[in-house]
């Protein structure tokens, strides 16, 4: 991502994921844009809210709804750090989002470019027009840091297209080096 300034929504997303990173939730954040103007934010808070619902997609839309003052938010962009699961994915479609941008991929839990790819069904009534990749790096890194901190030792993750092994150092901090880059599908994250 060199010579390519981030777009100013996804640093934000960038950092509502730091800020949900913090709170001790799966890094996570989410902006939706109408022209140049931000309407709904969020960041991931299942646990802090005991809503298993509260991703931070589904938050960010209902923001902008309620902004708006209309159920459907035509002509708006979503952005968000990691590709959006199986009901994220159908609530964009349901909110009529126009685009969809995401930053790393999730080949564990997403649906838009991995798992069912719910845009590509025929039952999909609405597709937004999607990119991935933007800011996917920064995105990688933050989840990479996350998990560290709290997954088996030894487990592989797959982020983006990287492969970790996370072990325990001698102070029993978790650390991830890159192992491998490539097809290898296996994916064990923990969830934390
Ligand atoms: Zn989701």
């Amino acid at each position: 991502m060199t010579g390519f300034p981030l777009p100013a929504p996804m640093a934000r997303a960038l950092s509502l994921a730091a800020e949900a990173a913090a709170a001790g939730e799966v890094p996570v954040g989410a902006v939706v844009t109408h022209g140049d103007e931000i309407v709904g934010e969020a960041r991931n808070s299942m646990r802090g809210t005991l809503d298993p619902t509260a991703h931070a997609e589904i938050v960010a839309i209902r923001h902008a709804a309620t902004r708006l003052g209309q159920s459907r938010l035509d002509g708006c962009t979503l952005w968000v750090t990691l590709e959006p699961c199986a009901m994220c994915t159908a609530a964009i479609g349901l909110a009529r989002i126009a685009k969809l941008v995401f930053a790393a991929d999730d080949p564990k839990g997403g649906a838009v470019v991995s798992g069912p790819r719910l845009y590509g069904l025929p039952t999909c009534h609405h597709r937004p027009e999607v990119l991935g990749g933007i800011g996917e790096t920064a995105a990688a890194a933050q989840l990479r840091d996350f998990f560290a901190a709290r997954i088996v030792p030894g487990v592989l993750i797959r982020i983006g297209n990287s492969l970790f092994q996370f072990v325990r150092d001698g102070a029993g901090h978790g650390v991830g080096s890159g192992i491998s880059i490539g097809t290898v599908g296996l994916l064990r994250g923990a969830d934390a």
